[in-house]
């Protein structure tokens, strides 16, 4: 009963935060469960906001292909390709955020194998087509889009468990991957968004909520097939193309070829605690500086996030705890009593409840009420009951922990939020996510995820609804940078490189750091031409 209640005032706090931010890694993007259908139409603002169409075409062009080349394509397929004029081609050309709807690409090929991957790579090459690789379409710079040919890997997906690895297919969402691992009692460590495809997160590194007990997703690949630039279809691991395999944990998506599948060790899916914490506002700067000591040297059986969040005209922002623990409630307690005891007070709205691994990922994913055929867009599930959204995001990387001035700038920065003349229903702050653990015990080296002595990364996200004032938007994304800006002094200079940002010059430093020059050697062996090729491409 008492749980009972813990979970609906958990749900009631998910609903009034989704609003503003709060809740899981997804709910600053898809939206909660409570979502609803798809959105329509670009919006002022999404027209206001895209980015720069696609790539730039590929070298030793013979001629542009012509309709008739198209059909012929579409002949060698076993997929279908959609063309402008096709009846599927508005919703097909779509990635997750309504920004980028205004992107054309000349052709959209679903391709069901390695082989019709193949063929559009020839298909490419012969005439200079621009290309890009799509997966979950989240990409935060539009770059899984192009004025020329998408080759979307979501007909390649579902998951084959044997033993303790799985075979995944490379086109696989996350809500699918959990579900698919969880039918045989097994887990891999990956993000919270349903929606974000295996592919695009892998490539990338992949932070989620048992980060620090099992490292990224990236750390528990054992190998992948991809088909190169030359239309090989290669196997990566560590005896095979090991200099590809490398690069292809952590190295980006989109760089070096079109991953097709991947294989990763597994962990037991057994119970697991999860909690949401929250504190009164003017008890934020104590919350952070306790936080910051605690999550990133907790036990490697918890993980957790901290959320700041606000509303243009909000009364106060919103502070919240979240995280999960491999363990009993009252070992998750006990860890929980030192947070509280260095924070000076309790949480005034404290959510713990032992649950199954899949409830604990739908939870995160924002889907707590919803089933797994429901956590999915209308477009990919009849069921589906979440909502596509807009958002842009930045991200750091602290090696130190924030000094009280730099919890001042911290938390000055989301107040100014409040006062921002953003749009109605906007969100904006900065979810940290603790490191440390498993992450750290890798070094900078031995995979191209170069992230391996932080305490925390975080992410600056601001979000506004479909249909919002372009110069409202304006001015949050001003905000978000001025932000961003404002934490240099605190942070190490390091980024995400899946939370892309073009606004990001020395993208290949804060991304890559020293790995960057092996990354450029083996981009060199197996993409000479640079037939892959977008605004941060190595
Ligand atoms: C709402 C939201 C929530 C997120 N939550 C998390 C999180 O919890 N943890 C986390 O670590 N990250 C998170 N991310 C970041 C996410 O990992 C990246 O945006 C990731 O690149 C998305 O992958 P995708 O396949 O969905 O996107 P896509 O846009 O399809 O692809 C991203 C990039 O990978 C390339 N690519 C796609 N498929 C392939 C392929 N088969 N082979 C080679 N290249 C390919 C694309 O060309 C593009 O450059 C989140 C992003 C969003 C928008």
């Amino acid at each position: 009963m008492a749980e009972d209640q813990g979970r609906r005032a958990f749900l009631r706090l998910a609903a009034a935060a989704a609003g503003a931010g709060l809740v899981s890694a997804c709910s600053h993007g898809s939206g909660s469960g409570t979502a609803g259908p798809a959105a329509g139409p670009a919006t002022s603002s999404s027209a206001a906001t895209a980015p720069a169409a696609g790539r730039a075409a590929t070298p030793a062009a013979t001629r542009s292909p012509s309709p008739a080349d198209w059909a012929a394509l579409g002949r060698d397929l076993s997929g279908p390709l959609v063309r402008p004029g096709d009846a599927a081609y508005t919703v097909s050309k779509r990635l997750f955020d309504p920004r980028f709807d205004s992107l054309r690409p000349a052709g959209i090929a679903y391709c069901r194998n390695p082989h019709d991957v193949a063929t559009c790579l020839a298909f490419v090459r012969k005439f200079g087509v621009p290309v890009a690789a799509r997966c979950g379409g989240h990409s935060y710079a539009g770059w899984s889009s192009t004025s020329g040919l998408i080759i979307d890997v979501t007909r390649m997906s579902g998951v084959n468990v044997s033993g303790s690895t799985a075979t995944v297919g490379a086109g696989t969402r996350l809500v699918d991957f959990y579900n698919g691992l969880a039918a045989h009692g097994r887990a891999v460590p990956g993000g919270s968004c349903p929606t974000v495809g295996i592919a695009g997160l892998t490539l990338g590194g992949g932070v989620g909520v048992v980060s620090r007990a099992y490292g990224l997703t990236s750390d528990n690949v054992q190998s992948l097939q991809i088909v190169t630039a030359d239309g090989q279809v290669r196997t990566c691991s560590s005896s095979q193309n090991s200099d590809l395999f490398w690069a292809c944990r952590g190295g980006g998506g989109g760089n070096f070829g079109v991953v097709t599948s991947f294989t990763f060790r597994t962990y037991p899916a057994g119970e697991i605690v999860l909690f949401f914490l929250s504190w009164p506002w003017s008890q934020a700067a104590r919350v952070i500086s306790a936080w910051q000591s605690w999550a990133p040297h907790a036990p490697d059986a918890l993980w957790s996030n901290l959320h700041l969040a606000a509303a243009p005209g909000g009364a106060v922002p919103a502070i919240q705890v979240g995280g999960t623990f491999l363990g009993s409630l009252g070992a998750a307690s006990a860890q929980l009593e030192k947070l509280y005891a260095a924070a000076g007070s309790p949480p005034s709205s404290p959510f713990m409840e032992t649950t199954s691994w899949l409830h604990a990922m739908l939870v995160e994913a924002g889907c707590a009420s919803l089933t797994v055929d429901q956590c999915h867009l209308p477009t990919q599930n009849p069921a589906g009951q979440l909502a596509r959204a807009s958002e842009y995001a930045k991200s750091d990387y602290f090696t130190k922990p924030l000094s009280s001035h730099g919890i001042g700038t911290l938390l000055a920065g989301v107040e100014s939020f409040q006062r921002l003349a953003g749009a109605s229903g906007a969100s904006g702050g900065i979810a940290f996510d603790a490191l440390g653990g498993a992450v750290n015990r890798v070094a900078p080296g031995a995979t191209a995820f170069v992230h391996r002595d932080a305490l925390f990364q975080a992410q600056y996200t601001t979000t506004w609804p479909a249909g919002s004032a372009a110069a409202a938007v304006t001015r949050q994304h001003a905000w978000q940078q001025s932000f961003w800006q404002s934490m240099r002094p605190y942070a190490s200079g390091q980024a995400y490189q899946n939370y892309v940002d073009p606004a990001l010059t020395n993208w290949r430093q804060a991304y890559y750091g020293a790995n960057y020059a092996r990354l450029s050697q083996v981009k060199g062996t197996y993409d000479p031409d640079r037939v892959f090729t977008f605004p941060q491409a190595v």
